[in-house]
């Protein structure tokens, strides 16, 4: 396996282990924890796989596997995602799928 093929496994492990603390966090609630990981909440577990992913990311950025954007583009897709939250939410809602928190 090749050095980059092997930091993007990487990336892919850390996709999967945010999925893993925000379906254990879904499951169990935000402020539980693992047993055998009391000082470390659900909710921290899903912060830190999330800037675990960030970092593999950053090296593969800084390492020109994948392009780095310009901060424009970087929350003109923020912004996109946040509008199309707000879109499926609504549609979601009127379909008597989403009840408020
Ligand atoms: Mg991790």
């Amino acid at each position: 396996m090749k050095r980059s093929e092997h930091l993007l496994v990487c990336l892919m492990e850390e996709c999967a282990e945010v999925q893993q603390a925000v379906a254990k966090s879904l499951r169990f609630g935000l402020e539980d924890h693992h047993p055998e990981r009391p000082d470390l909440t659900n909710e921290a577990e899903i912060l830190t796989e999330f800037y675990q992913l960030v970092a593999v990311m950053d090296l593969l950025q800084e390492e020109e596997m994948i392009s780095s954007l310009s901060e424009v583009e970087v929350e003109r897709i923020k912004k996109r995602k946040l509008e199309k939250l707000g879109e499926y939410m609504d549609y979601s809602r009127n379909t008597c799928h989403l009840v408020e928190d």
